[in-house]
């Protein structure tokens, strides 16, 4: 009885086969988390580039990215971590200095 209790090499092996299978499921996942909110983006008008010296790098409601040139999230757009920093909506407003 106890040894049915010990994984044999095979169940290793199937085990060690199907970790490896998900990385690159995994890998993609990771990239689907980030997302945009289109309901959002249509109601308040968003763009992916500025409305003249307009755009999300100098909104207040802008979360920044990692890096500046990277996409970031807004306040008011809940879920999209698709943000431009070159992006602009109606509701821009200018941030404090
Ligand atoms: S409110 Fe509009 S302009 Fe401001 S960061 Fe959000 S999407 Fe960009």
């Amino acid at each position: 009885m106890k040894d049915n209790l010990k994984p044999s090499r095979r169940q290793f092996l199937k085990i060690g086969a199907a970790a490896l299978a998900m990385i690159p499921i995994l890998a993609v996942s990771g990239k689907v988390m980030a997302s945009t909110n289109a309901a959002m983006r249509s109601a308040m008008k968003y763009q992916d580039k500025p409305n003249g010296a307009k755009k999300c790098e100098t909104c207040m409601q802008f979360t920044p990215g990692k890096a500046p040139k990277d996409l970031g999230g807004c306040k008011i757009f809940p879920g999209d971590t698709e943000i431009s920093p070159n992006g602009y909506c109606v509701a821009w407003v200018a941030k404090s200095k």
